[in-house]
């Protein structure tokens, strides 16, 4: 079936890589990487994709979830990049993805009346004039302080002198990024994960194609393709070093934290924007949820798994509580998700068939101070380089422009090209599921009586996969089980993990809990009480025996367990991925691990205490078979044998 990345059927996908040589092979399945590879597949060119993780493990699961224009890249005089983000955010929401990608309003209350209402208003005309008149969301409008506060009560009434309220978008990063790599596949390009590019193949000066690692199974292989593009985000330095290839421009990583707390702690119904010091915060809707963030600081780690620290929640809770009537506290903070930015630092001037933005008028220019600059001031537009021939490298941008700059990348891979290609159609090219979207959404009673769920469930899975909500129904044909919710009360159909699976390419359980569902950062326990029936889901279908259901569990809680630290640990102590308890290393000492919640459960380690069974027990240990280990709503404990 066309656009289908089935997980179970990946040894073909491999197979297939190496049938032939390609004519393009991606590196990297972060939106840039997968926006190229259905560049290049619907210009029919033979496509390959190979990520080293999962589909949008790197940053293009850990964004804002905004598809804007940047309404601060206006202040730092960023004409270009806001005219080109407006429309092909515009673009997104009328066109190429309105099941993904909604319409939401912004506040950006104004404390100084005289200066603020005129500097702040003049902008917003501006971002207004440049989207134009042909524009699927509303024009900007002045609120008196008393509307604003009837619009969101939660702001500090003393000071507050107005606001304006604005529209940009949003979207499910990790969910956009999945669609656009089907909608590749669907064109005919090979999209495989857990495949990472070990060093490129050369002949003579010219790159020929990569060595390839399969993650899963350890065997290295070649793949040979005419055109090598890399789109590794914060990896792409690495990637290049990896080959002694000298590329035109360095990534600087710059961190970004965000927080999530329950929708009862903000009372608004509408997105907000505030200034901070350096720059700004949003506070936005997220289901019943709110996103608030974000920070942006440098960053030199190791780019895999950044964390958030105690120091970013606390950064974030205080500029927020600079304008909130009812102060946020830690409590308050369900989860907490970081980022990295690549963000380019020394563009050198690129040669002149591959540098460029998204008209080609404009070179990459060369920034020899970038370096020393804070990271909130560096340029977000994108730079294309070719460093040796048959390669060519993309970085910066941002994912509201991924379109843009695949088009870029893939016009600088074919630009020397030894046949024809035509120019790039993804403007007219609808993502999967965007397709009659609005009779499937007036049809939704009716499949809900075709499938016999409820209403309720046809409405949430038409919002989160548009017109292919059908596909996940019927599976629940199949499965009548497959149409319950996961445990735990979560929003999320079982149907869902196995379509994670047979048609999401998702491998792992981290796969399903952080990206094809959210519950890594919507759950309060980050998925634990739904952990062992994913596993079980996705075993099914993948072959795993018991041992490999426990492990993948264990793996998973593991990286929650990492991931939420900062809510739990106080300020100015270190947080990182500290050695996570293994039960096979330290079994006769009952040691308690950290609970994943930040209330109630927590033991001093060492305390010994017996198994019981957490209210509600999650019978994650017996699912599993693992007597030393059980997880459940009071958090992760290790037992004494
Ligand atoms: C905190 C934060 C907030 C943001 N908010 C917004 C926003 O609201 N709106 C917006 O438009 N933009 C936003 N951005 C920017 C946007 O998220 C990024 O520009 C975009 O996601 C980058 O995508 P990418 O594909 O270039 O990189 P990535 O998503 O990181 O993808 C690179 C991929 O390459 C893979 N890879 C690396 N090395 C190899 C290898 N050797 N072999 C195979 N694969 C490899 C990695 O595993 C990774 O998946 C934000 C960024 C951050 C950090």
């Amino acid at each position: 079936m066309p656009g289908v990345l089935d997980a179970t059927a990946r040894a073909d996908a491999l197979r297939k890589l190496t049938a032939g040589p390609l004519d393009v092979l991606v590196i990297g399945g972060g939106v840039t990487g997968a926006g190229a590879a259905l560049d290049a597949a619907s210009r029919g060119l033979r496509v390959g994709l190979v990520e080293a993780r999962d589909l949008a493990a790197g940053t293009s699961s850990r964004s804002s979830k905004l598809v804007h224009g940047g309404l601060r890249y206006l202040e730092q005089r960023d004409f270009k990049l806001v005219r080109e983000a407006l429309r092909e955010r515009d673009l997104l929401v009328s066109k190429l993805a309105p099941h993904l990608v909604h319409p939401i309003p912004f506040l950006f209350p104004i404390y100084r009346k005289v200066i603020e209402r005129p500097y702040v208003g003049a902008g917003l005309v501006i971002y207004d004039v440049m989207e134009g008149t042909r524009r699927p969301v509303p024009y900007h409008r002045h609120l008196t302080a008393r509307s604003a506060l009837r619009r969101a009560p939660s702001l500090k009434a003393d000071r507050l002198a107005g606001a304006m309220v604005y529209y940009d978008a949003q979207v499910d990063d990790a969910r956009h990024t999945v669609t656009v790599a089907r909608t590749a596949a669907a064109h005919g390009a090979i999209v495989v994960t857990r495949a990472s590019v070990v060093s490129l193949l050369r002949s003579g000066a010219a790159v020929t194609g990569a060595k390839v690692k399969d993650e899963e199974t350890g065997r290295v292989f070649d793949v040979h393709a005419a055109r090598v593009v890399v789109c590794a985000g914060v990896w792409s330095d690495l990637v290049h070093e990896a080959s002694g290839v000298k590329a035109g421009y360095h990534v600087r990583m710059s961190k970004g934290v965000h927080i999530v707390v329950p929708g009862r702690a903000i009372d608004a119904d509408t997105g907000m924007i505030v200034r901070t010091e350096k720059s700004v915060l949003f506070f936005i809707p997220w289901g019943e949820r709110w996103i608030v963030g974000t920070t942006d600081t440098d960053f030199t780690g190791d780019p895999a798994e950044p964390v958030a620290t105690a120091e970013d929640v606390d950064y974030i809770l205080a500029a927020a509580n600079r304008v909130l009537a009812k102060p946020l506290t830690r409590p308050d903070v369900l989860a907490v998700y970081a980022g990295l930015r690549p963000l380019v630092a020394e563009p050198e001037p690129a040669p002149a068939s591959a540098a460029g933005t998204a008209d080609g008028a404009e070179k990459a220019v060369p920034d020899k101070t970038a370096a020393a600059r804070p990271t909130t001031k560096l340029s977000r537009e994108h730079v294309v380089d070719a460093p040796l021939p048959g390669l060519t490298s993309i970085a910066g941008g941002k994912l509201t422009t991924y379109r843009l700059m695949a088009k870029d990348v893939i016009d600088a891979a074919v630009a020397d090209f030894p046949r024809p290609v035509p120019p790039s159609v993804t403007e007219q090219l609808p993502l999967l599921g965007a397709d009659g979207l609005p009779a499937v959404r007036a049809g939704a009673r009716r499949l809900a009586e075709d499938y016999r769920v409820p209403v309720a469930s046809v409405e949430h899975l038409i919002s989160r996969y548009g017109a292919l909500a059908s596909e996940v129904l019927e599976l629940v044909r199949a499965d009548s089980s497959l149409g319950r919710t996961l445990a735990g009360g979560h929003p999320y159909l079982r149907a869902e993990v196995a379509y994670a699976v047979t048609h999401e390419g998702a491998l792992h359980v981290e796969d399903v809990l952080a990206r094809r569902v959210r519950l890594l950062i919507e759950s309060p326990d980050a998925g634990a009480s739904a952990v062992a029936e994913v596993a079980a889901i996705m075993g099914r279908l993948l072959g795993w025996g018991r041992r490999q259901r426990a492990q993948e569990a264990r793996r998973y809680m593991e990286l929650a367990e990492a991931t939420t630290q900062a809510i739990r640990v106080p300020a100015g102590e270190p947080v990182g991925v500290r050695s996570r308890a293994r039960h096979d290393q330290e079994p006769s000492v009952p040691v308690a691990v950290p609970a994943l919640f930040p209330r109630g459960g927590l033991r001093p380690p060492g305390t010994p205490h017996t198994l019981r069974r957490c209210p509600p027990c999650c019978d994650s240990c017996r699912w599993l078979g693992v007597t030393s280990f059980t997880i459940g709503l009071q958090g992760i404990y290790l037992l004494s044998p």
